[in-house]
């Protein structure tokens, strides 16, 4: 289009002929989209040249801030090189080969999972859902348990919104009107105390309940229909939901008694979000399948990756030429500039220490929110692991009473924040506003979002 066209036209050319994701089309119709048009660090700027404290670092994905000439140069590098290779049969681009190496060492080195020695790659999160959907029904029919491929995932969790990981998602919102979620995904209780324990209970009776509530599906389904199970480390989506004390030492004790594989859907835990690098090794996690996409190229390239274990991987292996080939994958997996992006991406984390940073500067905007919002008599409860913060809102404090279904206070405060410069994200399950900064962000911009 001709470059003369004006900052307004394009807003009101954007409303006639765009059908924006996860959106409202009647918001869109009446107040069209609001353009951005440049970022550095964490500021984004719109197109009138307001300047934004990008609370969310997009959708939880841009870890190592805006702007970034390393990851540029090496995006435009393998662009002149090598603009595109695929993966399909054996053929390889050198990066992506590099790269595999260097998340399967990550996983070793930083996450005490030396058993993920297998990486697949995808472009989304979503479809490194399916990737792993799909797995658990391959892994079984070649061990010979087709009846083995149920999965189980929570209530409240998000794992994405292609077909299978729209199913996967316990959000009913996501479901409806979808005719989803498939017959073979079931949800089980959502482990997030401060909402759903009951009058009394402390939060290790609240755990093991959530743990027999699992149990309890398992049975009831019976183990040998059950394939996997599906959990992200820190809920995001559903509103950052920590898991309670002995939570995951016991669900992996239960899955390991009745066969059963352990999703770990690290999309937005991966790459240093929680002030680990990975929350398998923060949780002591033991997963067969790691989904990982966001934070891997901090979104300057779509990409995802899924860490797979020894023991998937030595069964396809094993029953390879009896099967024929692994009939799965996509143009764009492992593209070659998404692999030197992303291994750019991860020596930029390594060089500025933004794990450790996470971690820190988790702890102060933590505080900082706390102390900000004590006497505010609808926030409820400020909670978090490093940069993955949650602020939920309810109608009483002091009885801990939800606002009424329909209101959606978060919203109100987004909207706020917005006039004010500061973006912190309202979530769609509970009224809960996220905040998850770039990993790098000041001291300043964390005090200026705050305030
Ligand atoms: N899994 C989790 C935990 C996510 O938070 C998301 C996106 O927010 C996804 C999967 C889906 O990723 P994508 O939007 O890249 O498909």
């Amino acid at each position: 289009m001709k470059d003369s066209l004006a900052n307004a036209d394009l807003g009101a050319m954007g409303r006639k002929t765009m059908l924006h994701p996860v959106s409202s089309v009647a918001d869109l119709a009446r107040t069209g989209p609001t353009l951005y048009t440049r970022a550095k660090g964490t500021i984004l700027e719109d197109a009138a040249g307001q300047e934004h404290i990008d609370m969310g670092a997009g959708l939880w994905c841009v870890n190592v801030g805006y702007g970034r000439p390393e990851l540029v140069e090496a995006g435009a590098e393998a662009l002149r090189n090598l603009s595109y290779q695929h993966h399909f049969g054996n053929s390889a681009a050198k990066d992506t080969v590099r790269l595999s190496e260097r998340l399967v060492q990550l996983f070793a080195e930083n996450a005490g999972a030396g058993h993920l020695n297998r990486v697949f790659y995808g472009t989304s999160g979503s479809d490194a859902n399916d990737t792993a959907y799909k797995l658990v029904r391959y892994y079984n029919n070649l061990r010979g348990k087709p009846a083995k491929k149920k999965i189980i995932s929570r209530i409240g969790s998000y794992h994405g919104l292609t077909a299978a990981a729209t199913s996967l998602t316990g959000i009913d919102a996501y479901h409806k009107m979808f005719d989803l979620p498939l017959p073979d995904v079931l949800h089980t209780s959502c482990p997030h105390f401060y909402r759903y324990a009951e009058n009394g209970e402390s939060e290790a009776q609240f755990s093991a309940r959530m743990v027999r509530d699992l149990e309890n599906l398992i049975e009831r389904e019976g183990p040998e229909t059950i394939g996997a199970f599906i959990a992200e480390p820190v809920m995001g989506t559903g509103g950052v939901f920590l898991p309670p004390p002995g939570y995951f030492a016991k669900v992996q004790a239960l899955l390991d008694k009745h066969d059963i594989l352990l999703i770990a859907d690290e999309v937005i835990t991966g790459f240093g979000r929680l002030g680990h690098w990975f929350g398998t090794g923060a949780f002591d996690l033991k997963p067969d399948i790691v989904s990982l996409a966001k934070g891997l190229t901090s979104a300057y390239f779509p990409m995802s990756a899924s860490m797979i274990s020894d023991r998937v991987y030595d069964v396809l292996a094993a029953k390879s030429d009896e099967t024929g080939a692994f009939m799965h994958g996509f143009t764009y997996s492992g593209h070659p500039v998404g692999s030197a992006i992303a291994l750019a991406n991860i020596d930029v984390i390594e060089r500025e220490n933004l794990v450790e940073q996470a971690s820190e500067a988790g702890s102060y905007l933590l505080r900082a929110l706390r102390q900000a919002t004590a006497d505010t008599p609808f926030v409820g409860d400020v909670r978090g692991m490093g940069l993955m913060i949650g602020i939920e809102y309810v109608a009483d404090k002091a009885t801990n009473t939800p606002f009424p279904e329909g209101t959606a206070p978060h919203k109100v405060v987004s909207k706020h924040a917005f006039d004010h410069g500061v973006l912190p994200r309202a979530l769609p399950f509970l009224p809960v506003n996220s905040f998850s900064p770039p990993l790098n962000i000041s001291r300043e911009e964390m005090d200026e979002g705050v305030a």
